[in-house]
């Protein structure tokens, strides 16, 4: 079947470079859009969706859904991250964290669309990671992450340049976390460094730091520091945080002289939300609770708790624990909400009591799944994500190191 395209999303390290001869200033291009309101092609966020979306009280949607998953058949693989909600869980096809997510769509090379339920920078790995003929499908482009947006392009180079400048660059591999644009991911691999999950960042700093002196962890600093201090036997004071707003960083060269790692001032506003005082309020109310934490939460809630691991860990640790056994958990509400309908045998608690969905990847509803899924049915691509040849090829070689790590 011919397909017409539209929505085209490219992504280069182009879009985040200053005009020529304008220089960077820190902290410029930090975005600060309202979610569906506008674009700018240096953010992952702000871009409203094009199409006539179904209504959300439509009653018909499952059904319709169910319709066009049929008539697309094995034409598309539809993806389904753990923070998605219910409804649209349901017409995933695999279920996974990121980087499960991005393997599971170059395995599946017959499919001619990948459906992806997640984040902008999940379909960018997706889109890396498959052959050239599938084309990767954001059902809302508004679906970025905050996280991610924390460390844009030009602000690495930025502090890429000031590492040179004061002659630490030839001691510093880079390693980026998973959650980072495809931009981030090809400046990783074009200086010598690697991508990590937080399944695997202990092994992706021990191979860093055998091979240079110092690391710099982007964009996730409280992942590098808990991994760095709980998991490798450094001390908080090892750390220092780069804040790209400020001019070097906010730091001297004697500091950034000492420092094994230099951490990026970014974190994840879903994980961010939790302090120390939860863990303690949810052991009063809850006797006997075990406390299960993402590593992306601070490093005093990640020393609180009884257990810190990706979110792979989490829901198998739950899957494993005794029936009777009372959990309170530490990461996204939508995934914390089906772990608890889905083992009733036990107790399983968010650790907050104020609810702290993540935001972005909630704007994949229903509806946007049912529109995109009909638009392929009919012909139509919509919401593609593509990265370029260049950036794709060094963000590659990054991706490829991850999976190469001892
Ligand atoms: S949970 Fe955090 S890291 Fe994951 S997509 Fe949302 S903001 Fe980004």
């Amino acid at each position: 079947m011919s397909s017409s395209s539209s929505q085209l999303t490219t992504t280069g390290q182009g879009a985040d470079r200053a005009p020529a001869g304008g220089g960077h200033r820190p902290g410029r291009d930090l975005p600060l859009l309202v979610l569906g309101a506008g674009s700018d092609s240096r953010s992952e966020r702000g871009v409203s969706c094009p199409g006539e979306l179904p209504a959300p009280s439509d009653p018909s949607l499952v059904r319709r859904a169910a319709l066009a998953r049929a008539e697309l058949g094995d034409r598309a693989f539809v993806l389904g991250h753990h923070y998605q909600r219910d409804e649209v869980i349901r017409f995933a096809d695999v279920t996974g964290d990121s980087f499960k997510l991005a393997r599971e769509a170059a395995a599946r090379p017959g499919a001619e669309y990948v459906v992806f339920c997640g984040v902008h920078f999940m379909a960018e790995s997706a889109d890396i990671l498959t052959s050239p003929d599938q084309q990767v499908i954001l059902p809302d482009l508004a679906a970025g992450c905050s996280m991610a947006d924390m460390a844009t392009y030009s602000q690495v180079e930025e502090c890429w340049e000031n590492l040179e400048d004061v002659g630490l660059a030839g001691t510093v591999i880079p390693v980026t976390y998973m959650n980072s644009s495809a931009d981030i991911k090809a400046f990783t691999g074009r200086h010598g460094g690697t991508v990590c999950t937080s399944s695997n960042a202990k092994r992706a700093l021990t191979w860093a730091l055998a091979k240079g002196t110092k690391v710099l962890f982007l964009p996730d600093q409280h992942l590098g520091r808990n991994t760095a201090v709980l998991e490798l036997g450094m001390n908080t004071a090892d750390c220092v945080v780069w804040d790209p707003r400020k001019p070097g960083g906010g730091l001297d060269p004697e500091e950034l002289r000492r420092a094994t790692m230099i951490l990026w001032r970014g974190h994840c506003s879903v994980h961010g939300r939790f302090v120390a005082g939860n863990v303690t309020e949810v052991r009063r109310r809850i006797g006997g609770v075990n406390v299960i934490v993402h590593p992306e939460c601070v490093y005093e809630v990640v020393t609180a708790a009884d257990l810190v691991g990706s979110t792979e860990k989490i829901i198998s640790t739950i899957e494993r624990a005794p029936a009777g056994s009372a959990w309170a958990v530490g990461t996204e509400l939508n995934l914390v909400q089906r772990l608890a309908q889905t083992h009733q045998d036990k107790t399983i608690v968010f650790l907050d009591k104020t609810v702290c969905y993540c935001s972005t990847m909630n704007r994949i509803d229903l509806p946007h799944l049912v529109w995109a899924m009909e638009s392929l049915a009919a012909g139509q691509v919509v919401n593609r994500i593509t990265v370029d040849t260049q950036t794709a090829a060094e963000a590659r070689a990054a991706l490829d190191q991850m999976l190469a790590l001892p």
